[in-house]
């Protein structure tokens, strides 16, 4: 439903309280616009909503798995919902896509095993042990490689730290644990030293994408995650469902030789055995490796890799639609809103249901990315910036897609004034609050603060920092590149239930549902909250689109630099 045909009491108080302030400050006309996006916030519903998530995330679509039948389902969906809303093509080829080249591998007859002394030791993959290569190649076979464990494996100039201290690790297999260093306060060693890794909030040293960069860059042959549910953010089955099938990457002209020969994870309990059986104690290495004068330790065990390695070129899209700005002088300037379209696919393996329908992640974020291009469509006078609706491709592979679109933008990002991400909306009902992920980044918290707070909504930080969420989704990889993004993830303040309500709800959802075939359409979902924060994303878009300045990354943000020179070289020309 459109929101010409919703005359709603919210709308009216909505008018009431907006248009007096704006009347005064702006005159009629702005009085009237204003009111008139207050209706298009309101304009979103919960049935609207659900609509598409219902469709998006049924058995039909086989969990939207890039490169499949479910893709084009999708794919085309999204052009079909487009279209039918009236917002042009997004490429300027006059295409609602964008093609992404990828390559899909899969691992085969794996083998991971290791040798201390005279015993070697098999691990079960993928219940005990993950692996997989990035690289473009038919089979990896990895020989007797030297173990040595190189702690948190980082290497960060800017907090004097390095954890490899020249330790020649090239060809040996490196073991690392995950998360960055938790480092104790000097003066009380029962918090974090907040002056380096950002004290409990994780950086992008503690990434996994990181650990595999850094191994890589070391000359490792391969490189394996200790996995910690904690220091993870997510238990063993979401690496397991995530990483065990099919991986892809963006092509690349190097093959990807230049990556480790294997990545993988392993098993806590699997890694203190390797440990034990190598005359070694995890948890005292692991105590050690938080200190600054670490040392690599050499396990004197040696692993072995071996399997095939099955290729598959897939050409997978981005979707994207434009609402074009209505300022003859500002339009060609952007905004952007993300929201992934891939899911995990099927799992012909498993008994029962094999299909991982994404219902929350990320149906729901694009239910919220069309509901907003559908409202702003609607508009009078469109917002005076160009704005884009991207739903990307292969998030769950990498952010794959948004990576694409950062390294072959369809428009130029240092005119791109933001990056609005959605991934994963709140189905449990209306908050008070509304989650800020990587809270401290940009000037974009500062609009949204005034949107929520008219709308008697707080916006509060980054509730589990640790799990280092700014980086886990695709406006990280327009953030890597200088765009300010914004990411905001559900309140855990619900109106009208008991205080622990939403922290249950996510709770729950983190250690049943997330990344399993569970993640379906629950008899608990109340989309109203969804379409509240679709309605503020709205608003706060609307700012920036017809705002003086562009947004900017506050102080001590590690992608200012990035912005600056960026903007810098544009004004330079
Ligand atoms: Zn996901």
């Amino acid at each position: 439903m459109g929101w010409r045909n919703v005359s709603t009491r919210s709308a009216v108080s909505g008018f009431q309280t907006f248009a007096l302030v704006l009347a005064i400050a702006c005159g009629l006309e702005c009085a009237l616009r204003g009111a008139e996006v207050d209706d298009a916030a309101a304009s979103i519903t919960a049935d609207d909503l659900m609509r598409h998530i219902r469709t998006l995330a049924s058995d039909e679509f086989e969990g939207r798995a890039p490169g499949t039948k479910g893709e084009r389902l999708t794919v085309g969906y999204l052009t079909g919902e487009f279209q039918r809303m009236g917002l042009k093509p997004g490429n300027p080829d006059g295409s609602y896509v964008q093609p992404v080249p990828l390559v899909g591998t899969t691992a085969t007859d794996v083998s991971v095993s290791y040798r201390a002394g005279e015993k070697r030791t098999d691990l079960v993959f993928p219940a005990e042990a993950v692996v997989w290569t990035k690289r473009f190649v038919p089979e990896i076979n990895v020989v007797d490689s030297e173990l040595v464990f190189v702690g948190y494996g980082v290497v960060a100039p800017e907090y004097g730290w390095d954890d490899f201290k020249g330790v020649d690790v090239r060809g040996k297999t490196i073991v690392i644990l995950i998360n960055d260093p938790p480092v104790p306060d000097p003066s009380d060693p029962l918090k974090l030293d907040g002056k380096v890794f950002n004290g409990s909030a994780m950086t992008y040293y503690g990434r996994w994408t990181y650990k595999y960069e850094i191994a890589a860059k070391q000359g490792a042959a391969a490189a394996i995650i200790v996995h910690e549910t904690g220091p993870a953010g997510y238990p063993w089955a979401v690496v397991e469902g995530s990483n065990s099938r099919e991986n892809f990457d963006l092509q690349s002209a190097d093959r990807n030789m230049s990556r480790l020969a294997v990545e993988g994870w392993i098993t806590l309990d699997k890694a203190k055995q390797l440990f034990a059986a190598a005359g070694q104690n995890f948890d005292q290495l692991k105590q050690s490796a938080v200190r600054r004068d670490f040392k690599p330790v050499p396990l004197g065990a040696k692993a072995s890799f071996r399997f095939n390695n099955t290729l598959r070129e897939v050409s997978s899209q981005n979707v994207i639609a434009k609402l074009e700005g209505s300022d003859p002088k500002l339009r060609n300037e952007y905004i952007v809103y993300t929201a992934h379209w891939d899911h995990l696919g099927r799992d012909t393996g498993l008994a029962g249901d094999q299909i991982f329908n994404g219902a929350r992640d990320n149906a729901s974020g694009v239910a919220t990315l069309l509901e907003l291009a559908e409202a702003l469509g609607k508009l009078k006078t469109a917002p005076r910036r160009t704005m884009l609706f991207l739903s990307v491709t292969a998030e769950e592979k990498g952010l794959l897609g948004a990576k694409h679109y950062a390294a072959h933008p369809l428009y130029p990002l240092r005119r791109t004034l933001a990056d609005f991400n959605i991934d994963s909306a709140n189905p449990w009902g209306r908050t008070r609050d509304v989650n800020v992920i990587g809270y401290g980044q940009s000037t974009l918290e500062d609009v949204l603060q005034d949107v929520a707070t008219a709308k008697g909504r707080t916006p509060t930080p980054d509730a589990e920092p640790e799990k280092g969420r700014y980086y886990r989704s695709d406006h990280f990889e327009f953030a890597k590149v200088g765009v300010p993004g914004l990411y905001l993830q559900s309140g855990v303040q619900f109106i009208g239930k008991p205080e622990e309500f939403g922290r249950q709800k996510i709770g729950a959802y983190t250690a049943n549902d997330y990344h399993k075939v569970t993640d379906e359409i629950g008899a608990d979902w109340d989309l109203s909250g969804m379409a509240d924060d679709a309605g503020l994303l709205l608003e706060v878009g609307m700012r920036v689109a017809n705002g003086e300045d562009y947004p900017k990354w506050k102080a001590g943000s590690e992608f200012k630099a990035r912005r600056e020179e960026m903007l810098k070289q544009a004004a330079d020309k």
